[in-house]
């Protein structure tokens, strides 16, 4: 694809968030909206999604089929019409296999194929004049363009780590701790070994779950008790039950608060207890709750891993599920943008205007770092969603637009 001079829009990711725009966007122009590109180095529409699910040998979604980027809410459903038994009780919740083909279907019968441009985004110069603002966009392949409006969708956050792996002074090698975002069970044999996770979401399930399958005897380490529950944030943040109140609330940092209290860390689905349960009773999994790494260090080929309370344990490897954090300040495309679109800032998330852009700006932020807006879920499928009834007014009517 040769790359234009000029374009109307540039989506930065090729994610589920983004798709589900892209689709929402043709659905309110008509299918007439051309004048739009997506930028992703991977080439194609949910590389990283798929290689996570695949990576984690992930079964099903936890999101129920009506979360999907087509902007029918019943196509998934009708997409599974022979399909049944791939979507999984309670609230018909999707197989990898099932989603993934329907995301291609849905890719194929809006054409947005080729709409992706195989390129990493490294920087943004916001062109800011009296009578109207562009955005350069400088990619990795060298080449720039430049764009009317940027739709941020990059996603995941930066991984977090726990603070004692900076205090780990011996050497390692480096496949024997990593973030659950680096661990491909595909790759791995892990017969007879003995590995820590650490974290208490869903992630540690999947991850425990598979090392078990692959001979290991596994350690899950959380912080606080394991909680339970079938979604990682209640249903009533993806309707007004909640969310009239939450848009009521004037003060951001109470905002963020709420959004802190409704997600509450990590938390399990009710059959993913049960599994874990179950492996526990069989002697494959031991579940430390309220449990703390104080310091670890390598030594004579094992881990040598102590414990606030008290407790030392060797294992082979660690694996990391403590999740990823979201800050503008952080993001590598942001520095020049907020120079010029300044915004206040609640512990790391922007405060955006009502269609998600930057205050007086075209750049326009979805996903987790929506969520003064959007809510505890911004970052998930239904997050994307809302975000993008947003959005999509904002671009396609002229009296919303901005210069
Ligand atoms: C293991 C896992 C399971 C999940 N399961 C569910 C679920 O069942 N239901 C649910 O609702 N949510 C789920 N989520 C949460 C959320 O839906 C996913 O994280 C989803 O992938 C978010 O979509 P996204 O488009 O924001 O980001 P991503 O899917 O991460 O896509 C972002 C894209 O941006 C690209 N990118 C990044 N930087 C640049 C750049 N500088 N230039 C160009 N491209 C760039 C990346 O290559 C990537 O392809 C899950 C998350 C994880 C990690």
């Amino acid at each position: 694809m040769k790359l234009p001079n000029y374009i109307d829009l540039a989506i930065i990711g090729a994610g589920v968030q983004a798709l589900t725009l892209t689709t929402h966007l043709l659905q309110k122009s008509a299918r007439h909206y051309h004048k739009f590109l997506v930028f992703d180095p991977s080439q194609t529409w949910l590389s990283q999604w798929q290689q996570q699910f695949a990576a984690q040998q992930i079964p099903y979604l936890r999101s129920p089929a009506v979360h999907h980027p087509d902007p029918n809410p019943h196509q998934l459903r009708t997409f599974a019409e022979h399909r049944h038994h791939e979507l999984f009780p309670p609230y018909d919740r999707p197989g990898t296999k099932l989603f993934n083909d329907f995301c291609d279907e849905v890719i194929r019968r809006w054409k947005l194929a080729d709409k992706v441009y195989p390129a990493k985004v490294i920087q943004i110069f916001p062109i800011k004049r009296a009578s109207h603002s562009r955005f350069q966009l400088v990619l990795n392949t060298g080449e720039t363009i430049m764009t009317r409006r940027v739709v941020l969708a990059t996603g995941s956050g930066k991984v977090q780590f726990p603070e004692w792996v900076g205090k780990i002074t011996s050497d390692y090698p480096l496949d024997k701790l990593c973030h659950s975002q680096q661990v491909n069970l595909n790759q791995l044999n892990l017969t007879g070994e003995r590995i820590l996770i650490v974290g208490g979401g869903l992630t540690s399930g999947h991850l425990a779950k598979g090392a078990i399958n692959l001979g290991a005897t596994v350690t899950l380490m959380t912080r606080k008790q394991l909680q339970s529950k079938i979604f990682d944030a209640d249903p009533g943040w993806l309707g007004p039950k909640y969310l009239k109140d939450f848009h009521a609330e004037t003060d951001w940092s109470t905002r963020y608060q709420h959004i802190q209290q409704a997600r509450n860390g990590g938390s399990m689905t009710p059959e993913m207890m049960l599994q874990l349960s179950q492996a526990a009773n069989e002697g494959k999994v031991r579940i430390d709750e309220c449990c703390q790494v104080k310091d670890a260090q390598w030594q004579n080929n094992l881990w040598q891993v102590y414990c606030h309370d008290g407790n030392k344990h060797q294992f082979n490897r660690i694996w990391l599920a403590t999740g990823t954090r979201f800050n503008v300040n952080k993001h590598p495309l942001l520095e020049d943008i907020l120079n010029i679109y300044p915004t206040q800032i609640v512990n790391g998330l922007p405060v955006l205007d009502e269609h998600l852009r930057l205050p007086k700006s075209n750049f326009f932020i979805m996903g987790a770092l929506a969520a003064l807006q959007i809510g505890p879920v911004a970052r998930n499928i239904g997050g994307g969603k809302m975000a993008v009834g947003r959005i999509v007014p904002a671009i396609v009517k002229p009296s919303l637009a901005i210069g």
